[in-house]
């Protein structure tokens, strides 16, 4: 089986058989690889580079799709002006249990980075 086997001309376009599946990926010249990002990304509310590759599977193929939609997506101007978070919406802090005994809860903060002493041999600490 040849490589060009796997691709068909229909309706002046190129497409690509998807052996597996028997379905087609319309095959997209260098020319309208951006205008296909735009329609992937931007026109589908700037969605991340792996939701866009999803996006662009559905019906698109060209060399080096996956590295082009990383490198579109990374360098999308919206995408990095406006940061919106899509995991939950931050708890709000919660007391720990009052200890009935001493030394039932013990904590303690780490600081580094702390200036050292005149005799530089020690860090500052600063019990609280
Ligand atoms: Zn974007």
């Amino acid at each position: 089986m040849s490589i060009i086997s796997n691709y068909n001309i229909d309706n002046n376009t190129i497409v690509r058989v998807k052996e597996k599946s028997k379905s087609f990926e319309v095959v997209i010249p260098k020319t309208m690889r951006e205008q296909t990002l735009i329609a992937c990304h931007d026109d589908v509310g700037h969605m991340d580079a792996k939701k866009t590759l999803h996006n662009l599977k559905q019906r698109y193929w060209w060399p080096n799709m996956r590295k082009d939609c990383k490198v579109y997506v990374r360098s999308c101007h919206k995408c990095q002006v406006v940061t919106h978070r899509t995991a939950n919406a931050y708890g709000l802090l919660q007391q720990f249990p009052i200890p009935i005994t001493p030394w039932e809860i013990v904590s303690a903060d780490h600081v580094i980075c702390l200036p050292h002493t005149k005799s530089r041999k020690h860090q500052h600490a600063c019990p609280h």
